[in-house]
């Protein structure tokens, strides 16, 4: 049986492109650009999504969700999410919070982050308290900053699904 709590770490980075809207923690957010990717794009998911296989840990997205795999191409970043907690359940975990660094000038996230927070509470089972989604700006520096792309972090804390340890 699994008695300790283990932690992962995730992030991801996607750069703009032609489009009208991004994905963002499961969130679709009306912008003058979209994100280039084989998927949608979802950074935030996909540093979760990192974070909790590197928890198990059982390597990276990419190595689940290769580009070169054809079921992934346009791929909604909530079925990675979903799939990645369904990973965890098998091995006898739960989520005990996660926390997200969304990093970006624009789109301005502040009105949509509590449905972030619920979506992702959703695909992982656990409740909106256990999930905390925070944006942030670079300040104008760097490549978030000349808005080329937008960048994601997230820990995750895993228990052991159970009695305490
Ligand atoms: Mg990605």
């Amino acid at each position: 049986m699994n008695r300790w709590p283990r932690i992962g770490i995730g992030y991801d980075v996607h750069a703009f492109g032609p489009g009208e809207h991004v994905m963002l923690g499961g969130v679709r957010i009306a912008h003058t650009h979209g994100l280039v990717a084989h998927s949608d794009g979802d950074v935030a998911l996909h540093a979760l999504c990192d974070a909790l296989l590197g928890a198990l840990p059982l390597g990276d997205i990419g190595h689940h969700f290769p580009p070169s795999d054809e079921r992934w191409r346009g791929a909604d970043s909530r079925a990675l999410l979903r799939h990645c907690g369904e990973l965890l359940r098998t091995r006898g975990y739960v989520v005990g919070n996660c926390d997200l660094v969304i990093v970006c000038e624009r789109p301005r996230l502040a009105p949509h982050i509590a449905l972030m927070r619920a979506c992702i509470a959703d695909d992982l089972r656990c409740a909106m308290e256990d999930v905390s989604v925070k944006a942030t700006t670079s300040e104008r520096l760097g490549f978030t900053g000349r808005e080329e792309g937008i960048a994601a972090q997230a820990v995750v804390m895993l228990h052991p699904n159970g009695d305490s340890p």
